[in-house]
């Protein structure tokens, strides 16, 4: 562990690398290991406190990015968890089982492509058999392909990110609803694109919208239960997403620019919002929608 930890007071401009960056295309899923800068998953600085003691957490793409944050996070606040990710991603997985093993809880993965509703289904069911319950139930699993022009996006593309980022959210979420006991969550991975869309992103920003509906809709209705639903809305993250075709590699090398805070965030700066939504510290808020956008703030 580093001497720093998420509650060193730092200059928020300068405590993660800024552009420019170098190209480095990979073919999409695409590996955190592979990129320069490496991001910061929160590895040698997240320090938990016991946040979601004993809870029982899925969590899809919890390979890279965003959702391995979140996983070291859940780990280290001490909750057990079932990770889904892209059995191409095997290799970023590898690395992060003995870090969230060593913090003392259980890890079950079961990898597998979730735009199938019979395996999103085999999913939940699998998390809740390994870990004996579920209580939080994290969507991040994300596909982002930028086109220049629409009349690009083949019907394929659209269906495969339509799945991949709302049908999914909604397959697992139904799978799950009748496992989970009151003061269970759900969060979902919006982004700032459901509300200030690139031209590039013609499938993927109207999902992330969808996303924003869905996450209030569900919210609403599932309070009667006692159940919770957020969603988080990021805007650019240092995470294989965006070099392995989410962006086109001149946008790479400018990531994070055009923001305030002039940097991409790193995948750790998001993990501390993840804990707060799905621990009880939140109890009051459902249906929201949280920014985590580096100064471009949602309307
Ligand atoms: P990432 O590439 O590290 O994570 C995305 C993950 O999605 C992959 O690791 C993969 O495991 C999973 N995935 C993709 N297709 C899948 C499929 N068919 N079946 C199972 N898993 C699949 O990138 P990330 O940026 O951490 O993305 C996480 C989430 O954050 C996504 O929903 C993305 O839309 C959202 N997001 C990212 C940014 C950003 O700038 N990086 C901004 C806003 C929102
Ligand atoms: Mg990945």
């Amino acid at each position: 562990m580093s001497s720093t930890n998420q509650y060193t007071m730092r200059d928020p401009t300068t405590q993660y690398p800024r552009p420019p960056f170098e190209e480095q295309p990979q073919p999409a899923p695409g590996l955190a290991k592979e990129m320069t800068p490496r991001p910061d998953h929160g590895e040698d600085s997240y320090v938990g406190f016991g946040r979601l003691k004993g809870r029982k957490a899925l969590i899809t793409g919890g390979d890279s990015g965003i959702g391995r944050a979140v996983a070291i996070a859940f780990a280290r606040e001490g909750a057990d968890l079932t990770l889904n990710y892209l059995p191409d991603e095997e290799e970023d997985a590898k690395d992060l089982l003995p870090i969230i093993r060593d913090s003392g809880v259980s890890v079950h993965t079961v990898p597998g492509d979730i735009q199938d509703e019979a395996f999103c289904t085999k999913l939940v069911e699998s998390a809740v058999k390994e870990m004996g319950g579920l209580d939080i139930v994290v969507n991040v699993a994300g596909k982002q392909a930028y086109q220049d022009s629409f009349l690009d996006i083949t019907t394929e593309q659209f269906d495969a990110t339509f799945k991949t980022n709302v049908y999914a959210m909604f397959w697992i979420c139904k799978a799950a609803v009748p496992h989970l006991p009151r003061g269970a969550t759900i969060i979902n991975t919006a982004s700032i694109q459901a509300y200030d869309q690139s031209p590039i992103l013609g499938d993927y920003a109207p999902t992330k919208s969808a996303i924003v509906g869905f996450t209030k809709v569900l919210g609403k209705q599932l309070a009667d239960r006692g159940i919770r639903v957020n969603a988080v809305a990021p805007g650019p993250i240092w995470t294989p997403l965006q070099p392995s075709g989410g962006q086109p590699q001149k946008k790479v090398k400018e990531f994070g620019k055009n923001v305030p805070l002039g940097r991409p965030g790193q995948p750790a700066e998001l993990a501390s919002i993840y804990v707060f939504l799905a621990s009880q510290e939140s109890s009051y808020v459902t249906a929201e929608v949280y920014g985590v956008t580096g100064g471009h703030p949602l309307p």
